[in-house]
């Protein structure tokens, strides 16, 4: 029987938005088709070793608790975190997790935090907050019954740049995505997945849920071929019902 591990890194902390619901979406799904989730969470002080987790998350914070664990995050888990990138571990970062996998983050009011420099890019702060429904769309994700559309709830001040080496996650069909400017949403290096969308983005677009669900599988066990379909109907309401929303 298959098993994955997932680490929550500083839940009490990163934890915007309903971001935990990503966490819940992806253990519920493993459990629909038989496989195990065990989920740990990890918070400052805490001995983190990544080899023992399947799937890391980040979840988003604000700037002051981006702050907050900035010297935890670099000084005891920093290094764990790198490798971990550098061997394929398959990661979820959200919004202030995902700016803290990149070198800095400027804010909006002048201070320069330093971050894990785990990813190739960068943050810098804007005065006016980029806030709403959005929907981009991920070209890995299309198939014969799917436009890879996801759907998603941003907010957030910092604007990302993504250095060499790093692709998007998508293509911004409406809203803001990284910068507001480029046309692009998200990050992905090796196994990453970065997004500006909050809680709701496994739930309610469960083809990127199953996505990671099976590059963690893949990693773990050389036989697994796929994942079982499941019937989505509320997931399926949820997504189509938010994208005629915001795009008609
Ligand atoms: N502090 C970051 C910003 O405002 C991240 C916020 C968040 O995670 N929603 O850009």
């Amino acid at each position: 029987m298959y098993e994955l591990s997932i680490c929550h890194l500083y839940p009490d902390l990163l934890n915007l938005y309903g971001d935990r619901g990503n966490i819940i979406a992806l253990k519920m799904r493993c459990e629909w088709r038989g496989i195990n989730v065990n989920v740990s969470n990890i918070s400052l002080g805490d001995k983190f070793d990544a080899e023992a987790y399947d799937i890391i998350f980040l979840g988003g914070g604000q700037d002051y608790e981006q702050e907050m664990i900035q010297d935890d995050l670099l000084n005891e888990k920093g290094e764990e975190i790198r490798n971990a990138v550098k061997n394929d571990k398959v990661f979820l970062a959200i919004c202030g997790g995902y700016q803290l996998l990149g070198s800095y983050y400027k804010t909006w009011d002048g201070k320069e935090i330093h971050f894990l420099n785990a990813l190739n890019l960068w943050t810098i702060g804007g005065k006016e907050r980029m806030i709403g429904n959005f929907v981009f769309e991920c070209d890995f994700l299309k198939n014969d019954n799917y436009d890879g559309k996801i759907v998603g709830f941003e907010n957030h001040s910092g604007r990302t740049y993504l250095g060499q080496g790093v692709k998007p996650l998508g293509k911004i069909i409406k809203g803001y995505g990284n910068n507001g400017e480029d046309g692009f949403e998200g990050a992905i290096y090796k196994n990453v997945y970065c997004s500006y969308s909050h809680g709701s983005l496994l739930p309610k677009n469960p083809a990127l849920a199953d996505h990671l669900i099976s590059i963690a599988l893949k990693q773990k066990y050389k036989d697994f071929v796929s994942l079982s379909p499941t019937k989505d109907e509320f997931e399926t309401l949820a997504h189509d019902s938010m994208i005629k929303r915001i795009i008609g």
